[in-house]
């Protein structure tokens, strides 16, 4: 079918490789170009020798000159971007000068402030219509899968969804005090950032992690959820029509709480560059450095993932509420590709947003969020590549279950 450059070669990366290896009618040759180019050939070597063609490269993808060249040179139907969102822009505009489709699973971030918004990069819809491209922005997990199964509850089961929970549960344990699950800075950005949400029309803010409810999650257990912003909430808000309100929860254990404040009570979490030793770095770039790589987590988590969304709405005049999830086995996914299913959950519907846009199901030039696309194609590759989704229709509400006390101050050592 066609040819696919990817960028990146850190835990997501390394899960889409391993898809696109297995889905070789789709991707019959794929170069994976990063930074440090010997991760890049350290997967070639792992995966070589089966029907997908592989070829490694150097690239600095801060520079749209070098993303030019090495796109003029591989000549990819899609540039798939699993760097990081710091390089959103740059790999955007090179995608434009060489009128070339592009992905992603995160939102461009200025590397000096947190925001995780897409007006940059809606900044483009313009740009990429007139080249006649497609941009398919988030296709991860979440944001990705849960716009997905946004469209598919709106297409199949409702007539007007009102109101949206997003659960991320990981119930996973890699017995290490304290460690991200990817990207340390980007995971740390998100979660001591101020939690929001939207309520008829309007963002309304919560300190971090002010709103609490314990969720009984299916094969998982009784887990502690937080309230938090995250970006998939921006464009659902914007394209599900009619809606009234849409939140995100994500579970986190005491003991990462308790260090992350204890992070951010001695300024390690910060992004505003400070001097040492005659050098500027940034507190949060150097905790990275000291804290265990994502991709080491893999063979030492066990336990289980379980995102959804939960949806209630009108059918027919009648209430209807539904929950649509997946859940995903750490060791089952390190079994398969090496690596945790933070990584796997990302990597999968990566591999699939790619191939939706190469097939064609997928295309129409200029830039979309996923929940704009049919949902139907993408949700039947999510049961064929490993995340197989799994429908209730009469879930436990967000809604019903006790407010619980914020957690506690001392727990939090202020
Ligand atoms: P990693 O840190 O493991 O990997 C990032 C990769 O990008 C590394 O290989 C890194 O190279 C490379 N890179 C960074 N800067 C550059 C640059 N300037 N030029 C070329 N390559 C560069 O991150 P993850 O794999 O965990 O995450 C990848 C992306 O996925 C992130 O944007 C993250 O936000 C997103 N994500 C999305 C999720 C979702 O559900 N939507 C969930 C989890 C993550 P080097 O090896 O040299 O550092």
């Amino acid at each position: 079918m066609g040819k696919a450059l990817i960028i990146g070669a850190g835990g997501v990366a390394s899960v889409a490789v391993h898809k696109c290896v297995q889905n070789s009618e789709v991707f019959e040759e794929i170069c994976i170009a990063s930074r440090t180019k010997s991760k890049c050939d350290e997967l070639k070597a792992k995966l070589d020798g089966g029907k997908t063609k592989i070829s490694t490269a150097q690239v600095d993808a801060d520079n749209v000159e070098e993303l030019i060249a090495l796109i003029n040179e591989f000549q990819p139907d899609i540039v798939m971007n699993l760097a990081l969102p710091y390089q959103d822009l740059t790999i955007m505009d090179a995608c434009l000068a060489t009128k070339t489709n592009y992905m992603d699973t995160a939102n461009y971030e200025p590397e000096d402030t947190a925001k995780f918004e897409y007006s940059w990069q809606w900044d483009y819809k313009e740009r990429f219509e007139k080249a006649g491209i497609t941009a398919l922005l988030g296709s991860g997990f979440d944001p990705g899968v849960t716009g997905v199964f946004s469209a598919y509850a709106l297409k199949h089961y409702f007539d007007e969804i009102e109101y949206i929970d997003i659960l991320d549960c990981n119930g996973g344990d890699h017995g290490y005090p304290f460690a991200t699950n990817f990207n340390p800075e980007i995971n740390i950005r998100e979660v001591s950032a101020n939690g929001r949400y939207w309520e008829n029309g309007e963002w309304i803010e919560t300190k971090p992690m002010e709103i609490k409810r314990v969720y009984d999650f299916k094969e998982v257990g009784e887990k502690d959820m937080y309230l938090l912003y995250h970006e998939e909430l921006e464009s659902l808000a914007k394209n599900i029509p009619g809606l009234k309100r849409i939140r995100f929860f994500m579970t986190f254990g005491q003991s990462y709480l308790t260090h992350l404040k204890a992070l951010e009570n001695v300024g390690m979490t910060s992004i505003e560059p400070i001097e040492f030793e005659g050098k500027q770095i940034i507190p949060l770039q150097f905790l990275k450095a000291v804290l265990p790589d994502p991709a080491s987590l893999g063979p030492r988590t066990v336990g289980k993932t379980n995102i959804g969304c939960i949806f209630k709405g009108k059918k027919d005049g009648q209430d209807k509420t539904y929950y649509v999830y997946n859940i995903c086995d750490h060791q089952e996914c390190y079994k398969e590709v090496g690596s945790q299913a933070i990584s796997y959950t990302t990597g999968v519907p990566a591999m699939i947003g790619a191939a939706m846009v190469m097939t064609g199901k997928w295309n129409k030039p200029g830039v979309y969020n996923v929940e704009e696309f049919n949902p139907d194609p993408f949700m039947e590759e999510l049961n064929k590549w490993g995340l197989p989704w799994v429908e209730d229709f009469n879930p436990v509400l967000v809604d019903a279950l006790p407010e619980e006390s914020k957690a506690k101050e001392s727990e939090l050592v202020r």
